[in-house]
């Protein structure tokens, strides 16, 4: 039905349709599911991401490594008793995104959205925005429809992997996903959602993988945060109408050219990066010991 950004646009036009309604039908077609079915199917989705997105907000969740753990309450309590200075709005954010990478880092139950080291930031982003637009569930499964939708374009064009294509793939494209989404929840038009897609992509075009004793750990937690701050401000400015000088396909075009030119050290090897400094490699040491 659709394999490109444009072709989906055109859809839309043409349907005078939302982009998720678009790829729900796309669902039960290539599924062989009905409405019902396929609805039912993202409900369960959008309950994996509120629990994995709340469950380290009130305790510290570690991982098995010892790498990470204990940030999303950090965050969340600093938000709770201090006068912070992104806001309350955005350091909730930020502890959501954390902690659905604390419960993955745990091996505890999460929805890779591409991936399982970028899934804090498509569950966050929609839970910020749903506080802010005061929506109901069904709004949020929708927008997982559409989330779902851009991040199909660009595993079939690009990469959604960190060994492909480097962290802008993981972190870029769950942000790219999640900005699409709550544009479109907010009212925004299925280009817009794309805009706001293509800005995510365009503001951490680069951006390598270089994870700590190749675990998904970190810097993979702080992407998280910043992801899903990435989303946000997106989504922000392509409601605001700003316009994105590129197409999303080229935009995306260029990601996985980006992702192909970085040399292997950058691209979940953990032989770059902060992976390769002192402390990574002494951190790393002790990890794998
Ligand atoms: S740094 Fe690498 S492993 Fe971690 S989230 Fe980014 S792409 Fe995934």
């Amino acid at each position: 039905m659709f394999n490109k950004g444009s072709e989906l646009i055109n859809l839309c036009n043409e349907k005078q349709a939302k982009i998720f309604e678009i790829v729900i039908e796309k669902e039960q077609k290539t599924s062989g599911l009905s409405y019902d079915e396929v609805i039912k199917k993202m409900k369960e989705t959008l309950e994996v991401m509120k629990s994995s997105a709340t469950s380290a907000l009130n305790k510290e969740i570690v991982s098995v490594s010892g790498l990470t753990g204990g940030n999303s309450k950090r965050v969340q309590d600093y938000k709770n008793n201090h006068k912070t200075i992104s806001g309350e709005f955005i350091n909730s954010a930020m502890a959501k995104a954390l902690s659905t990478s604390e419960v993955n880092a745990s091996m505890g139950k999460i929805c890779a959205s591409p991936t399982a080291g970028a899934s804090g930031i498509v569950p966050s982003a929609l839970l910020a925005a749903q506080e802010k637009l005061n929506v109901d569930d069904d709004m949020l499964v929708n927008a997982l429809f559409t989330a779902a939708g851009i991040g199909e374009i660009v595993a079939k064009n690009a990469t959604v992997a960190g060994a492909e294509g480097g962290c802008q793939a993981e972190c870029g494209v769950a942000a790219a996903m999640a900005a699409g989404a709550i544009t479109e929840m907010a009212g925004g038009t299925p280009s817009q959602a794309l805009t706001a897609a293509s800005f995510a992509l365009i503001n951490i075009m680069g951006l390598v993988c270089d994870p700590i004793a190749g675990l998904v750990e970190y810097p993979c937690n702080l992407r998280n945060a910043s992801g899903v701050i990435n989303a946000l401000i997106s989504a922000d400015l392509a409601l605001a109408e700003v316009q994105s000088l590129i197409p999303f396909d080229e935009v995306v075009e260029a990601m996985y050219k980006v992702g192909k030119s970085l040399p292997e050290s950058l691209r979940e090897t953990a032989q770059g990066g902060i992976a390769d400094t002192p402390t990574g490699r002494k951190l790393s040491d002790e990890v794998i010991k």
